[in-house]
């Protein structure tokens, strides 16, 4: 389908493609098995140009264009999955100071991060606080010239590998909500450290980590907004960066459906290819039909979100959720095509549906897109 992307946005579109399919794919399934973080290739992205693109050309990137990162993350998903969302986190955690940094924060830390010479991460999660956020017990507590963390934020992509974290902690317990607020958190700062790397189903090339704060002494210019801001920058960040969970989606879904193409022409049952088979056929043409359709959702949504538009929640989710659902369908069928060799390593379909189950958990699960979408659907009806 012609999306009538601008010639900027075509030329990203090939050189990710370019990175993706050159240096990416041939390292995936290394990277899959020994987890190691795959610090080659986010240098190789970073050499692209690709980690500023939403970032404005003021602080070093290409302006603030939520679409160009969804055109780059679905290219690099194609090629693999857990690559991409190391690039995708950090956009995740860059988000926070591009919409509520002050222009200090933005001078400090915008240009590195578009460089990609350093990683960002985004921590609000913790064990007893997931879907329901409002539960983090993450405290941050103001003295003197400083805000004082303490707390555990667990499943943080990128965490321990990133340098610079933004931060979802309580600085008023008694406000609920109200009483979160967002903090920029460095690397190395006394009383930051690092514990449990999980051992993941998929995008295993992606480091998951438990961030410990204890007694960690953060500057207070590094507070973002205003204290009781936490949630709102949370929310506003979602509505920026689901989009990009959704085009991680789709660029998984296409990476398994080309897959699945090719190896239906090369494999010989009965005499003839399967692809002569009218059975995978169908299945085919329902996997390219159920992207494509994913694709326009991203793709409009994100072209909404860049128009300005600032009520984008109900679009951001539906995005997220079909998108992510239509990976999971779709990688599964990649397999089912494959036959026995689908379910092999030594083939990639089965870890396109491993990283693919990711996208309908987190950044919220599909269940609470859902109840985003119902939300907002009801709100609508009452005016
Ligand atoms: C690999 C990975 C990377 C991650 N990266 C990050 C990161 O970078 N930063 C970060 O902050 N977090 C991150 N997360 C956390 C992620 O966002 C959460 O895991 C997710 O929001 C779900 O929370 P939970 O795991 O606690 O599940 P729970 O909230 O305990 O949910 C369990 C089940 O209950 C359902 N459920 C819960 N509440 C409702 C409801 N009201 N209605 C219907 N169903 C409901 C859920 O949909 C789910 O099916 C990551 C998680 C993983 C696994």
């Amino acid at each position: 389908m012609d999306y009538l992307l601008s010639e900027e946005q075509k030329m990203i579109q090939e050189l990710a493609r370019k990175v993706a399919q050159e240096k990416m794919r041939p390292v995936a399934a290394k990277y899959d098995q020994t987890e190691e973080f795959p610090w080659e290739i986010i240098k190789v992205i970073a050499e692209a140009d690709l980690f500023g693109l939403f970032i404005p050309a003021e602080y070093g990137g290409m302006g603030t264009n939520v679409l160009n990162l969804c055109i780059a993350t679905e290219e690099l998903s194609r090629a693999c999955g857990g690559i991409a969302v190391c690039y995708a986190a950090s956009a995740l955690g860059t988000f926070p100071i591009v919409l509520f940094g002050n222009e200090e924060q933005k001078k400090k830390y915008l240009p590195v991060l578009a460089s990609g010479k350093k990683l960002a991460a985004f921590g609000i999660t913790e064990p007893e606080a997931g879907s329901d956020a409002s539960a983090i017990k993450t405290t941050a507590k103001k003295e003197g010239d400083h805000y004082v963390l303490n707390g555990i934020k667990h499943f943080i992509t990128n965490g321990g590998d990133a340098d610079i974290y933004t931060i979802i902690a309580m600085t008023d317990k008694t406000k609920g909500a109200r009483g979160a607020s967002a903090f920029i958190v460095e690397k190395g700062t006394p009383g930051f450290t690092f514990g449990k790397k999980e051992d993941k189903l998929g995008i295993r090339a992606s480091s998951t980590r438990e961030l410990i704060f204890t007694d960690c002494k953060v500057p207070k210019e590094n507070l973002l907004s205003k204290e009781g801001m936490g949630f709102i920058v949370t929310m506003k960040t979602f509505d920026m960066s689901r989009p990009g969970v959704a085009a991680q989606a789709v660029g998984i879904a296409q990476g398994a459906l080309d897959v699945a193409v090719k190896y239906s022409k090369e494999r010989q049952q009965f005499g003839k290819s399967i692809s002569s088979f009218q059975g995978i056929q169908w299945m085919l043409a329902d996997m390219a039909t159920q992207i494509e359709a994913a694709r326009a959702l991203v793709y409009a949504t994100a072209r909404m979100v860049d128009s300005g538009n600032t009520s984008v929640a109900k679009e951001s989710a539906m995005a997220k959720l079909f998108a992510s659902d239509t990976a999971m369908r779709v990688t599964t069928d990649a397999v089912q095509i494959l036959g026995g060799y689908g379910y092999m390593k030594d083939y990639p379909a089965e870890k396109y549906m491993r990283d693919a189950k990711i996208t309908q958990i987190y950044e919220g699960t599909n269940q609470i897109q859902r109840s985003i979408i119902a939300l907002q659907l009801i709100k609508g009806m009452a005016k």
